[in-house]
């Protein structure tokens, strides 16, 4: 976790003292980030909330590590968000056990019916699989194939039966054959419906399940969110199982989940293996989420758009006509690195909507690219002054750039179009419109 957010507070770090403005921003970084992460919006704001309180307390900007305070205060918050502890399973007093599984089509239901027999039996268990998805076509089947791997049992009475007689049966039947853990792996649909609804209360009102634990994709972000809050709201849940958190999860729900239903995450899916399910540790997703490199990217991306000196200096040399090809390709290369080319030259002080329809004359990546090769191409003095640019050296340029003397042409062509277009705004910002240079 630190290693990466203190890469964040760098700037705050280096100075002796810190200020409630520095907090701030560092504060709009971190939003962004959580935003993007896919977080609850009104979660993101309480918690922005929550932790500039605290980080603009005495305490933090007068201690000798400021920046670190602020780290660990964020950090903090998000394990109360999630948590603050780990929270476990309960177990019936007077066995079976029952856990009743409910979530949409395709949340992980099945597999982690399997996934926790599995980890339950390993803790001196006896669970038995209850198969009471009977819409899915081949359902059943692949609870018995999860359980024939795992050699657990499973109770199952075809797909011609009612889902609350099977539930009932089943739970008859475990405590006849001493089974002290009953696992029943319902039906989904692909959105939320009354049918389902009336289905999973139904079956709750006769087997009474110890716990309704609810099986939520990670990857479908703020929906996962939202999910949760319906079953809790409609049927009342105990506790989330939050899956598919291996893949390109951005993990935004993890935080959001405990929060807006109120109910705790219990298990993470790490996997699409038997034993891929782990218990949830509030402190260890927060350290997760923390250092994930896409929202660390987006801050560093935050930061390196607002390098104020740099930007400053291009300003600088836009509105005193001083800008050469050689910044045109800097820029060019900046902005490769940055990403989507609209949204981050949005970014930079001092260039306006106008001035990007300009730049992005050049305007698919390959002509960026192209437009690169033929700068590069260029001699120092060339790029300084490219009056001097003549038929030959047009030719030269397009030779050793792999591209065409039009090309070229059309490069100092936009770069022409582009100053000019700097000439014009900065008049109009002499004149008391806003425009370049009169950010
Ligand atoms: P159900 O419709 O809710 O019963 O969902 P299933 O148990 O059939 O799972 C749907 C798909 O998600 C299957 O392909 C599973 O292998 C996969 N899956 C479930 N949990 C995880 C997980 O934690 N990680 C990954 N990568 N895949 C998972
Ligand atoms: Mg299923």
């Amino acid at each position: 976790l630190s290693n990466k957010l203190q890469e964040a507070v760098r700037k705050l770090k280096g100075k002796g003292r810190v200020t409630e403005k520095d907090v701030k921003e560092m504060m709009r970084e971190i939003k962004l980030a959580l935003l993007e992460a896919d977080v609850n919006f009104k979660v993101v704001k309480d918690f922005i909330a929550k932790v500039s309180e605290r980080a603009v307390g005495q305490d933090v900007l007068e201690s000798l590590t400021p920046g670190q305070q602020v780290i660990k205060i964020v950090h903090e918050e998000l394990i109360n968000l999630m948590g603050p502890g780990q929270s476990k399973l309960v177990f019936a007093p007077k066995p079976p056990t029952v856990y009743m599984m409910v979530g949409l089509q395709g949340s992980g239901k099945t597999t982690t019916s399997g996934k926790l027999a599995n980890l339950l039996r390993k803790q001196g268990k006896k669970p038995l699989l209850v198969a009471c998805d009977v819409y899915r076509p081949a359902a059943i089947k692949q609870l018995q194939v999860v359980g024939g791997q795992l050699g657990v049992d499973v109770f199952s009475m075809g797909d011609k039966t009612n889902p609350i007689d099977i539930a009932k049966a089943a739970i008859e039947h475990a405590k006849s054959k001493q089974y002290d853990l009953v696992i029943i792996d319902t039906a989904g649909r692909l959105h939320i419906d009354e049918a389902l609804m009336d289905e999973l209360k139904n079956i709750k009102e006769s087997v009474r399940p110890t716990e309704i634990l609810l099986v939520v994709d990670s990857m479908t972000g703020q929906d996962a969110v939202n999910v949760s809050e319906t079953f809790n709201e409609k049927l009342g849940i105990d506790g989330v199982i939050l899956t598919k958190l291996d893949g390109d999860t951005r993990g935004g729900a993890a935080l959001s989940v405990k929060t807006v239903t109120g109910k705790p995450i219990k298990f993470i899916g790490m996997g699409e293996k038997l034993n891929d399910l782990e218990p949830f540790f509030p402190d260890r997703m927060a350290s997760r989420i923390l250092g994930m490199g896409d929202v660390l990217s987006l801050i560093e991306k935050a930061q390196e758009a607002f390098d104020e000196k740099k930007a400053l200096e291009l300003e600088r040399k836009m509105r005193t006509q001083q800008f050469t090809l050689e910044d045109f390709l800097e820029q060019m290369q900046q902005i490769k690195k940055m990403g989507p080319l609209n949204k981050i030259l949005g970014m930079i002080p001092g260039i306006n909507a106008e001035a990007l329809n300009a730049i992005n004359t050049a305007d698919s990546e390959k002509e960026l690219a192209r437009f690169e090769a033929i700068i590069k191409s260029m001699t120092k003095q060339e790029r300084n002054d490219p009056s001097i640019i003549n038929g030959s050296r047009r030719k030269r340029i397009a030779a050793g750039s792999g591209t065409k003397v039009q090309d070229v042409n059309k490069v100092l062509k936009s770069f022409e179009e582009m100053k000019k277009m700097m000439k014009l705004m900065n008049d109009l910002g002499k004149h008391g419109k806003k425009g370049f240079g009169n950010k």
